[in-house]
């Protein structure tokens, strides 16, 4: 039996007739972008998170990039400005950050969360190294579906002046115990603004690409609307030099279809990364955490592996029919893009360590007897194999 990596015909199929109806509905409608279904999908996703308003946009990268420009545009940030980033999110939430001329401080992840430590966060604020007043973001990725929120800290963030942009890109439908600035405590609802991606393979895919900002602050929300819609408040009217960053209302109809099921979805990923929890014994592998009091969504199910077994581990599980894959091979300061930090990737950092032993397991299409498949055939897997291989290709 084949257990893929990720199977996006098969992550459609259960919606497929209710997607079918949606896209020629749209199609009959006559009205592509700006209409009613975009329109009504800003309204359900802003309700399922708890934010009072949200822009459907066209991808995550660009939900990051408007929120940074409409800062900027606001006066709430400027061209040299320092942003804290996880050290080992992927490189679409530290791109907008350049692009603009602000600086990031990449901060090393929590081992326990995989996610931005927050008290390294507020290390490096109180190090008196550099010149830290200039610091006037955080943008935190809840990595994995793994929600990255700590109240108290992030309250002490923002009495510094910092805002909190959340990267939900891989999050959607994700709890935490404790509410946000605005009484949420759903991803997404919790910081001054959040990206969300619907790129294919999240949580809730499109068909294609899309994206979309919620916040509650209604100035950063039309400014956000107005730099998608070429920088114009109203008709033929310019108030920024803007960009084309819409929805298209095809995609919005098969979103609204999705959003209706993310709680489904969120339940079978919870329930997978349960049986693998539970039915992984095989002490060579390092489980990710489950947090009883939060609601993690397992965009992916991360495993960590010794480097050296790595490769061994995945060719072995790809021998049984078994996908895997890696997120990610590398953290944005060791992309050529970003050669200037290239000096903060010691091997002994977390995030490269991190980025050095991770394996993906199979969760997007994935049964819960499956699961048990995968949890049995990763128990079967010995260092002997490994050590055995490792001797026969060293004759
Ligand atoms: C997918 C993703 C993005 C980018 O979203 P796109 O829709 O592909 O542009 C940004 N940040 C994170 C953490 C992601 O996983």
């Amino acid at each position: 039996m084949a257990i893929p990596f990720l199977d996006l015909a098969d992550t459609n199929a259960p919606y497929i007739d209710e997607i079918e109806q949606a896209v020629c509905r749209v199609i009959r409608g006559g009205r592509y972008l700006n209409g009613p279904e975009t329109t009504a999908f800003e309204r359900e996703l802003a309700q399922s998170c708890g934010a009072a308003l949200a822009i459907a946009v066209s991808n995550g990268l660009d939900a990051i990039r408007l929120i940074i420009r409409a800062y900027i545009e606001t006066g709430r940030l400027e061209k040299g400005d320092f942003v804290l980033v996880a050290a080992n999110t992927y490189i679409a939430t530290v791109l907008p950050i350049s692009e603009f001329g602000l600086r990031p401080i990449f901060i090393e992840p929590d081992p326990e969360t995989m996610n931005f430590s927050w008290s390294s966060a507020l290390l490096t604020l109180d190090s008196s190294s550099l010149t830290l007043d200039k610091v006037k973001a955080a943008i935190i990725t809840h990595l994995y579906g793994t929600p990255c929120w700590d109240a108290e800290a992030a309250r002490r963030l923002r009495r510094r002046g910092i805002l909190i942009i959340e990267d939900n890109a891989q999050a959607i439908g994700a709890t935490v115990p404790d509410e946000g600035f605005n009484g949420s405590c759903v991803a997404g609802a919790l910081g001054d603004a959040a990206a969300f991606s619907f790129y294919p393979t999240k949580n809730i895919g499109a068909l294609g690409d899309a994206g979309a900002v919620t916040t509650s602050d209604p100035v950063l929300a039309e400014t956000v609307r107005a730099l998608a819609n070429y920088g114009s408040d109203r008709r033929y009217h310019n108030i920024y030099r803007g960009y084309n960053c819409r929805m298209d209302e095809i995609q919005a109809a098969a979103l609204r279809i999705k959003l209706r099921h993310l709680n489904e979805e969120n339940t079978r990923r919870r329930r997978i990364a349960e049986i693998y929890n539970r039915e992984i014994t095989n002490s060579i592998v390092a489980k990710p955490r489950i947090f009883a009091d939060t609601g993690q969504v397992w965009h992916q199910y991360v495993v960590l592996l010794p480097p050296d077994l790595r490769d061994s581990f995945r060719n072995y599980l790809n021998s049984k029919g078994i996908g895997t894959d890696i997120h990610y091979p590398d953290p944005p300061c060791l992309q050529p893009c970003y050669e200037e930090y290239s000096a903060l990737a010691s091997p002994d950092r977390v995030s490269v360590r991190m980025a050095r032993s991770c394996v993906s397991l199979p969760i997007a299409n994935v049964s819960p007897t499956d699961a048990s498949e995968v949890a049995r055939a990763i128990n079967d897997f010995s260092t002997d194999d490994y050590n055995a291989k490792k001797q026969q290709t060293h004759k």
